[in-house]
């Protein structure tokens, strides 16, 4: 008996996963995680990853890409197939493409080596942050959206929006804090195959951006994040 409840044993985990086959970087990686009070697993090899994640609905993965059995890319693939788990890919690939690559993917963030393990730490901090502020953003509705009648709300307020700027703030809204390339959202935005330039992202952005400025006096969500792509963040600041 396990769905239903899987998104609720998530909120409440402190589970991570650390998917790496070198040893000493594995063992490395777990006592500086668990030393923070995480509960951590390790797996040495990628085949049983999947099943892992499904069955044990951990809050945070920490992905190896150069596994010896499989591709790194493959089981994120897999994983996003069911699960929006907070996913940090580790790589010692440092090519630009390799990092839009684990992007467009759906990794959540991307970590090179060598690195410091504090580094991760950090990195699996703020993911879980973020996971937490999401959930508080959604009850406090700074951004709302009817999808069935293409409307969007931000802070209550009832943004006048073209169906594709409505496209690309449901695609950025749904994880706020994660990079989207511009051809993921190009993809999000139109649903069929015409030629479009990704500077047409850029402009349908700059005019989103406007419009939640304007109904806001002044909020600024969207961000471009340079030579990968734009993300969306909503602060949970209360009103007070
Ligand atoms: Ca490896």
């Amino acid at each position: 008996m396990k769905n239903a409840a899987d998104a609720g044993d998530r909120e409440a985990s402190r589970r991570v996963l650390i998917v790496e086959d070198e040893v000493s970087l594995a063992t490395l990686l777990a006592e500086t995680v668990a030393a923070e009070g995480y509960d951590v697993s390790v797996l040495a090899e990628g085949g049983s990853v999947v099943d892992w994640v499904r069955r044990n609905a951990p809050a945070v993965v920490l992905l190896d890409l150069n596994l010896p059995d499989q591709d790194g890319f493959a089981i994120c693939r897999d994983i996003r197939s069911f699960s929006s788990v907070p996913l940090i890919m580790i790589t010692a690939r440092v090519e630009e493409m390799d990092r839009l690559r684990g992007l467009e993917i759906g990794a959540d963030d991307y970590i090179c080596k060598p690195f410091r393990p504090r580094e991760v730490l950090a990195r699996v901090r703020a993911l879980l942050r973020r996971a937490v502020d999401w959930r508080e953003s959604r009850s406090d509705s700074v951004l709302s959206l009817d999808e069935t009648r293409f409307e969007a709300y931000w802070k209550g307020i009832a943004l006048d929006l073209t169906p594709v700027e409505f496209r690309l703030l449901q695609t950025l809204g749904q994880r706020p804090g994660r990079v989207f390339s511009r051809a993921q959202l190009l993809d999000a935005i139109y649903v069929d195959d015409r030629v479009v330039s990704d500077r047409t992202v850029d402009s349908h952005i700059k005019n989103l951006r406007k419009k939640i400025a304007e109904s806001s006096g002044g909020d600024d969500p969207l961000s471009s994040v340079y030579g990968v792509g734009y993300k969306l963040e909503i602060s949970t600041q209360r009103k007070t």
